[in-house]
């Protein structure tokens, strides 16, 4: 997006239309609510209205990028509500922001159109952030301690991890064990629990050390003010006597190039400063997309933790620690239950325990297994996996090293036919279809085929422990 041309006198002539803006502005900030309008919106200004184009300009070149992608088609929309001669809008930088003493900006008299004093009002500069102790413990969740985190085989590594950040941080020396911390994972697995957890540890253990805890969108936002109204130098400055800096999902800083540098330089001075940092994201550093290659580079020289997708154990674990904590007496037969079916993430775990405590505590009985899948049909559904007949066929052939052709051939040596059978078993098992259905995609079987092939792997399940190891092991490929 290039900037267009402009032409800017010092003083500006009072702009036509500047009326209708305070509408539309009024309107926008009613549908996308206070906050966003804060963040976002309330900076820019009108530049001018010329042969059906307005111009409007926004403080910063990320601000401008933000505005135009998420908020210029409504923008228009709203303003030719206003004013249909306005065919286009244009988003530029505001030329060059005189560097307001920050005395100005913060004495300004508070009106209802001053939109500078609205934003000084605001609480809290990051040290400001550093300093109120009740800042940082409202951004923090009490359940998300380390005594309520489940350590398993997928989060091991991270667990200690953190553990060591938030003791390192807390132990007089201050020793710091590897700079940054990097932790990503996918959605619900536990970053930003683990992220809190190291804030409480160290403010129970070190309350004098200071921690900040932000989202990288606060962050952004913090930045976005700095741009405003002081220098970025300022900006670095207010983190210097942080201890301890944690910036979570970074992914939404990545490819928002004015942020990503002065994140980049605030981490350096950090870092060199011996400052320890934790981040977050939902994925790896060099998977992160519209990163800088340095700011790649660096983000991975200290410790580089993922978690990966739960497994049965580490959800069962989960589901009995949250039922013990909420005195509940889940059968266990409903959280084998449970841990077999929901297995997208914790978050969704949670959920449907959540639920069912909801139904225990309002129907007064203790719930059964068909009571809980009723409850939970539809979170049930979008946790099924949807697995077709064909990577199912792929997946066997490749299990009993048959070619895949033998799936739909007519052999029946049963080297070929019993993996064929295999196959059709789990297609019974795994998919919804029919068995005339599957019996057409096996090479156009009857039904009665897949029947038959159905029960005799039931039948030899039963008592041959290595193909039900067999079937077992196929049966979490293909779900998971
Ligand atoms: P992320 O930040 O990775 O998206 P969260 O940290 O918000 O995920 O975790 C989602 C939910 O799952 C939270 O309620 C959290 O407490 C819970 N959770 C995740 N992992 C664990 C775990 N290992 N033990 C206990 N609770 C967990
Ligand atoms: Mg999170």
């Amino acid at each position: 997006m290039g900037e267009p041309a402009r032409s800017k006198g010092v003083d500006d002539v009072p702009t036509p239309g500047i009326g209708e803006w305070g509408r539309v502005l009024e309107r926008l900030k009613e549908e996308v609510g206070d906050t966003a309008y804060r963040s976002w919106l309330q900076s820019l200004r009108v530049e001018r209205i010329d042969a059906g184009e307005a111009v409007i300009t926004a403080p910063t070149r990320f601000l401008r990028n933000w505005v135009a992608t998420h908020y210029a088609d409504r923008l228009l929309t709203l303003w030719r509500g206003e004013n249909p001669a306005i065919a286009r809008l244009s988003v530029i930088v505001e030329a060059h922001l005189p560097v307001r003493p920050r005395e100005e900006a913060r004495v300004e008299k508070p009106g209802p159109s001053d939109t500078a004093s609205a934003i000084t009002a605001e609480p809290a500069s990051l040290i400001e952030i550093a300093e109120d102790k009740g800042h940082l413990l409202a951004a923090l969740d009490p359940r998300f301690t380390f005594e309520n985190f489940i350590v398993g085989k997928p989060n091991e590594l991270a667990h200690a991890a953190a553990r060591r950040v938030a003791e390192g941080c807390a132990s007089p020396v201050h020793a710091v064990p590897f700079n940054p911390l990097f932790l990503y994972g996918g959605v619900g697995l536990g970053k930003t629990h683990l992220m809190h957890a190291i804030a409480w540890h160290v403010r129970m253990h070190a309350p004098a050390r200071k921690v900040i805890y932000l989202s990288a969108e606060k962050f952004m936002y913090q930045f976005i003010r700095a741009l405003r109204f002081r220098s970025t130098m300022d900006f670095k400055d207010q983190f210097r006597s942080v201890d301890l800096l944690m910036i979570d999902d970074v992914q939404f800083i990545s490819g928002k190039e004015s942020t990503q540098e002065e994140f980049f330089h605030t981490f350096n001075a950090l870092v060199d400063q011996g400052r320890q940092i934790v981040i977050s994201a939902d994925k790896s550093p060099s998977d992160l997309a519209g990163l800088e290659e340095r700011m790649r580079s660096r983000l991975g020289w200290g410790l580089v933790a993922d978690i990966h997708p739960t497994t049965y154990e580490l959800r069962l674990g989960i589901l009995q620690s949250k039922a013990e904590q909420s005195d509940l007496h889940l059968p266990q037969k409903v959280m084998e239950f449970l841990a077999h079916k929901i297995v997208s993430n914790v978050r969704e775990l949670e959920g449907a325990l959540n639920r069912i405590i909801a139904q225990m505590q309002l129907i007064g009985r203790a719930i059964t297994l068909e009571s809980a899948q009723e409850l939970l049909r539809d979170l049930l559904r979008a946790n099924e996996r949807r697995v077709t007949i064909d990577e199912i066929q792929k997946q066997v052939a490749e299990h009993f090293n048959v070619k895949m052709a033998e799936m739909t051939s007519s052999r029946r040596a049963r080297i070929v036919a019993r993996p064929r059978q295999v196959a059709m078993y789990l297609a019974k098992q795994l998919t919804s279809r029919s068995l005339p259905e599957i019996g057409r995609k096996f090479g156009g079987r009857d039904h009665t085929t897949v029947m038959h092939a159905v029960k005799r792997i039931e039948e030899l399940i039963a008592g041959d422990r290595a193909l039900a190891e067999d079937v077992e092991l196929l049966r979490r490929m293909l779900q998971s």
